[in-house]
């Protein structure tokens, strides 16, 4: 049995109403194969469907030949080829028909979207491009039709915790250098919801109008840090939720704090003691991990450190008690814990701590709600989905516009659904 290109055509991509016809390999002028021209057909007795109403219509005429890319194939570029008929329709008077390959204008068929698209995930948008021989620009639509498309059916129902959250991104501070991003924070479902530019009031006021006052007013959590913007907001458009002051912030605060004391501390002892200088200036990540992960010799280097008399070592064993709060079942004792940690804090003289207690005093309402919501949010999923943004926006260096970026993010991080569940298989 000899196969044929067709009789696979027809075994992954049919489509009603239309027949492969003849199937050609056109070569260069040194004979070396250049592409696969698929032409397609009307199937005779089946007539064309309005593209507005999908019901079929009477014949008009048709329109001059066009080509569509298709997935390749052999690593060689596939294209449909066909007339488009115009029909008549009773409803919708002359218009294009119904292609079922197609989408609007685009010359490229959705199969290879969706081929594009699912590759555009493994690789960066680059080497997807290259190793589909196509542009950077046609993985560009590609994905930006496959989010649209998922962000048109996704499902909002049923989101009751959101992690709202600033990213910086690429080179600036610039106020346009940083994302709000709203997460799904729910234990059976963790996702990016959305994501704007900037981190203003009317950034997030945005981004809850997105997601609709239907799931605004049915959130039970809402998690964030203590930047004020968001807290207003916060307050003022789901004051039914919960807001509970993550724990992950928390202690991202309490490490910049000791960083920044022993960062002083270097600074000034350089002054004096050169060699204490030094290794104070290798202890940064043994300081900011967490106390209890850090082991061998780096454990006794801390223990050394601890044993010091500097401001750095005090620094560090107020951040580690802090995490003693966490671990509190009751609310009293938690409470009189953070009372106790913040009075030693602000005794402390280290200015960098006294001032994450005094924002702890402040913020203690929101703090204790964390109590409230245990076990019922993932905790640690704002710091999982704002790490895996960090590798999109890193591997997608090459993004040229926001935009961009912006898309690549919904497309890794949002589980959107996906069209077409017949092109799965070309990938
Ligand atoms: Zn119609």
């Amino acid at each position: 049995m000899q196969l044929q290109v067709k009789t696979i055509l027809n075994a992954v991509q049919h489509f009603p109403g239309f027949v492969f016809q003849d199937i050609r390999l056109e070569r260069y002028r040194d004979d070396q194969p250049r592409c696969i021209k698929i032409a397609v057909e009307p199937h005779d007795g089946i007539p064309a469907k309005c593209s507005r109403c999908l019901k079929p219509a009477p014949g008009y005429d048709r329109m001059p030949e066009r080509s569509w890319l298709f997935v390749p194939l052999w690593g060689l570029m596939t294209w449909f080829v066909y007339a488009t008929r115009r029909v008549n329709c009773p409803e919708h008077g002359v218009v294009v028909e119904h292609v079922p390959w197609s989408e609007g204008k685009r010359p490229v068929t959705i199969a290879m979207m969706c081929f594009l698209s699912r590759w555009a995930r493994r690789l960066s948008w680059r080497e997807t491009a290259q190793a589909f021989h196509t542009s950077w620009e046609c993985v560009y639509r590609s994905v930006e039709w496959f989010v649209q498309w998922g962000l048109a059916h996704r499902k909002l129902e049923g989101v009751q915790s959101i992690g709202v959250d600033e990213i910086h991104w690429g080179g600036s501070k610039r106020a346009d250098n940083f994302l709000t991003v709203i997460y799904q924070i729910d234990r059976h479902c963790r996702r990016l919801l959305w994501v704007g530019k900037r981190r203003t009031q009317a950034t997030l006021r945005r981004g809850l109008a997105a997601l609709g006052e239907e799931v605004v007013s049915g959130l039970r959590f809402v998690c964030s840090d203590m930047w004020r913007p968001y807290l207003n907001v916060i307050a003022a458009r789901a004051g039914e939720a919960l807001h509970v002051l993550d724990r992950f912030h928390i202690t991202l605060h309490l490490n910049q704090a000791v960083d920044k004391v022993r960062r002083t501390e270097t600074g000034r002892l350089r002054a004096v003691a050169g060699g204490q200088a030094a290794r104070l200036k290798d202890m940064r990540w043994k300081l900011l991990r967490r106390g209890s992960r850090v082991r061998g010799k780096a454990r006794q280097q801390l223990n050394a450190l601890v044993a010091s008399k500097l401001a750095t070592a005090r620094a560090w064993i107020l951040k580690e008690t802090f995490q003693h709060f966490w671990s509190y079942r009751s609310l009293t004792w938690a409470g009189y814990f953070l009372k106790v940690w913040t009075e030693r804090a602000l005794r402390s003289r280290l200015e960098p701590m006294q001032k994450v207690a005094r924002m702890l005093r402040t913020h203690q309402d929101l703090l204790m709600n964390w109590f409230k919501a245990k076990g019922e949010i993932s905790s640690g999923a704002v710091e999982g989905l704002n790490n895996k943004i960090r590798v999109v926006t890193r591997r997608s260096y090459g993004f040229r516009t926001y935009k961009a970026m912006e898309i690549a993010l919904y497309h890794n991080l949002g589980r959107l659904p996906e069209p077409e569940e017949s092109t799965r298989r070309f990938c």
